[in-house]
C-alpha cells in the first residue's frame, strides 16, 4: 500500500476558485499517479471570516470537476443554493469519512489544546499576556530602528508565579519561542532549497486567546496526526513554512515533503482577481464551461508536458503527472486559451449529450426536445461555454421588427430581392416535410442562388430571423420549420411590396 497521503485544507472564507482547483488538482493527480490517498480537511480556525456556503460550493466544485475524495469531508447533504442555512446548520449536513478525524478544525479544538499544552510544559511555548496596542507600539520601534518587526519577548521575562496567576485572571496567547540563531532550511519539491536565518522568524502565536489554534499550529498537528506526506499548496506559504517546520521540530516530528505552487497570474502579471472576469468555479460553471476544458486549461497553468501536446483527459494526466515537471515560473490566465479549450471540448459532445447539457439554458425559451437538438445542431461549432447555445437564436422563438431595408442586398433593385424571395419561397414551400432537412434545404437554396448567393442568400437570412446576424439561412429555415419559414418569407415579400 502507497504511504502517500495529500491534502487540500481550504479556509470556507470564500468561494471555490481557479487558484484553489489548481492546486487541489495538482494534490488528486499526485495521489492518483502514487496510488495515495487524496483529503479534504476544512480549516476553519478564523472564525471571523467564515463564508457558511464555501464548503458546499467546494465540494460542489471538486465533484463537478472530478476530483473523488477518499477521505475527510467527502459530501454535504444540503444543496449550496440553500442560502438561509448558515455555518453551524451546514457543519451539521456535513459527511466525514476517515480513521483521523474530526476533518474541521472547529471539531478538533481539544486536541490543538492538548498539544498545545504540551509545548507549554516543555517550555518551547510561553504565554503572552500583550494586548493589540503594545504589540502596536512595538512594531513602531521595531521599524523605527530599521528593523524587521517582532515580538519582543516580553511575556518570556515575567516569572513562573506571574504567569500562573495572570492565566487564571487575563486573557492570553501562546507562543512559540524560536531559535534565535541558526537557520530553518527544506528542500522543496518545486523550488529546490529554501533557507532562513531562524533570527529573522517572529515567535508564532500558536493558540489564540479564544481557545482557537491559529492556522500554523493547527496545520502542523492536523497535516502530522492524519499522515500526510506531501504537501502541495499555493506559494503564498512559503514563508510559512520555516514556521511549521521549527513546530515540527518542537514535537520531535518529520515534516512531510512540501511544493509550493506558482500562483496563477492576470494577463497583466498581476494576482488574478474578479477584475479579471469570471475566478470562482461558481462562475465558470454557470457559464457553462465543460470541467474537461477547466481541468485541462489548469493542468497546463502549473505544468509542462515538454511536447507540444495540449489536449488531456484526467486520466492521461494522471498517467502524466511529475513534480519535476511542475514550472517554478508563475503562469497567466489567458481567456483565449480557455476558451479554446471550452470550445474544443464542446465539440467533441454528441448531439444527446450537448442537447441534455444544453437544456438549461434554453429553460426559458423551450423545453421542445427536437427543437433543442436542432439548436444544438447548429450551435456546436460556435460554442464556447454551454451558455452561447442561446447566441443568436431568439429569432427561433419570436421574428423581431425589422425595417424593410435590412432586406436589400448592397445596391440589388428592390424587385429583384422582392423576385429572388420568391423563388425561394417557392422552392421551400415545395419540400416535402419528409425531405425538410438541413442538407437538403442547403443543396435546394444553393443551387438556384447559383452565381448571385448575396442577392438570393441575404434577403431570404433575414426574412427568416428578421436580424443582422443569425445563422446560416438554410439552419434558420431548418430551425423554424417549412411551414413557420413559408409565412415569414412571405411577410419579407409582402414588405417589400411596400416600398
Ligand atoms: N487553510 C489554508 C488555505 O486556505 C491551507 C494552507 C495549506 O495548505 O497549508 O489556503
Amino acid at each position: 500500500m502507497s504511504t502517500v497521503r495529500v491534502r487540500i485544507a481550504p479556509s470556507p472564507t470564500g468561494l471555490f476558485h481557479l487558484g484553489s482547483l489548481r492546486t487541489a488538482l495538482t494534490n488528486y493527480l499526485f495521489a492518483r499517479k502514487e496510488k495515495g490517498v487524496f483529503l479534504v480537511r476544512v480549516e476553519d480556525t478564523d472564525q471571523n471570516r467564515l463564508v457558511p456556503e464555501a464548503i458546499p460550493d467546494m465540494l460542489a466544485s471538486l465533484k463537478w470537476a472530478g476530483l473523488e475524495i477518499n477521505e475527510g469531508v467527502i459530501d454535504c447533504r444540503k444543496n449550496v443554493n440553500d442560502s438561509s442555512l448558515n455555518y453551524t446548520e451546514i457543519k451539521k449536513n456535513i459527511i466525514q469519512k476517515g480513521n483521523f478525524g474530526p476533518y474541521i478544525q472547529s471539531e478538533r479544538l481539544e486536541i490543538y489544546r492538548r498539544y498545545a499544552d504540551e509545548l507549554l510544559r516543555k517550555k518551547i511555548a510561553y504565554p503572552c499576556f500583550c494586548r493589540c496596542e503594545e504589540l502596536d507600539k512595538m512594531r513602531k520601534r521595531f521599524l523605527k530602528k530599521g528593523l524587521p518587526p517582532k515580538y519582543d519577548r516580553s511575556c518570556l521575562k515575567l516569572s513562573d508565579a506571574e504567569v500562573k496567576s495572570r492565566m487564571v485572571k487575563e486573557p492570553f496567547v501562546l507562543r512559540l519561542k524560536t531559535p534565535l540563531s541558526g537557520k530553518t532550511s527544506f528542500v522543496d519539491l518545486i523550488r529546490g532549497k529554501i533557507e532562513i536565518e531562524n533570527e529573522l522568524l517572529d515567535d508564532p502565536i500558536i493558540m489564540k486567546s479564544d481557545g482557537f489554534p491559529t492556522y500554523h499550529f493547527a496545520v502542523v498537528v492536523d497535516d502530522h496526526l492524519m499522515k500526510i506526506s506531501h504537501v502541495f499548496r499555493g506559494e503564498e506559504w512559503i514563508s510559512s513554512t520555516p514556521k511549521h517546520l521549527l513546530i515540527y521540530k518542537a514535537f520531535g516530528w518529520k515534516p512531510p515533503v512540501f511544493g509550493h505552487l506558482t500562483n496563477i497570474l492576470n494577463m497583466h502579471g498581476g494576482k488574478l482577481s474578479k477584475r479579471d472576469g469570471s475566478v470562482s468555479i461558481a462562475d465558470f460553471r454557470q457559464k457553462g464551461f465543460l470541467p474537461e476544458a477547466i481541468i485541462n486549461f489548469i493542468a497546463l497553468l502549473g505544468w509542462n508536458p515538454k511536447d507540444n501536446r495540449e489536449l488531456f483527459s484526467l486520466s492521461e494526466l494522471i498517467k502524466e503527472f511529475d513534480t519535476k515537471k511542475l514550472n517554478k515560473a508563475a503562469p497567466r490566465f489567458d481567456q483565449q486559451r480557455l476558451d479554446w479549450f471550452g470550445k474544443y471540448y464542446l465539440g467533441q459532445k454528441s448531439l444527446e449529450e450537448l442537447s441534455f447539457l444544453s437544456a438549461p439554458y434554453l429553460q426559458k425559451l423551450t423545453d421542445d426536445q427536437t427543437l433543442i437538438k436542432k439548436i444544438a445542431q447548429v450551435q456546436q461549432s460556435r460554442m464556447h461555454v454551454l451558455g452561447d447555445i442561446t447566441q443568436d437564436i431568439d429569432f427561433v422563438f419570436k421574428l423581431p421588427n425589422y425595417s424593410s431595408d435590412l432586406l436589400i442586398w448592397k445596391d440589388t433593385p428592390s424587385q429583384i430581392i422582392k423576385e429572388n424571395l420568391r423563388s425561394t419561397l417557392k422552392i421551400i414551400s415545395d419540400i416535402k416535410l419528409s425531405d425538410f432537412s438541413l442538407s437538403n434545404l442547403e443543396k435546394l437554396l444553393m443551387t438556384i442562388a447559383g452565381e448571385n448567393r448575396g442577392s438570393f442568400l441575404w434577403p431570404l437570412r433575414v426574412a427568416l430571423s428578421g436580424k443582422q446576424k443569425s445563422p446560416s439561412p438554410f439552419e434558420c429555415a431548418w430551425l423554424l420549420g417549412r411551414d413557420e419559414s413559408i409565412r415569414r418569407i412571405e411577410k419579407a415579400v409582402s414588405k417589400i411590396s411596400n416600398f
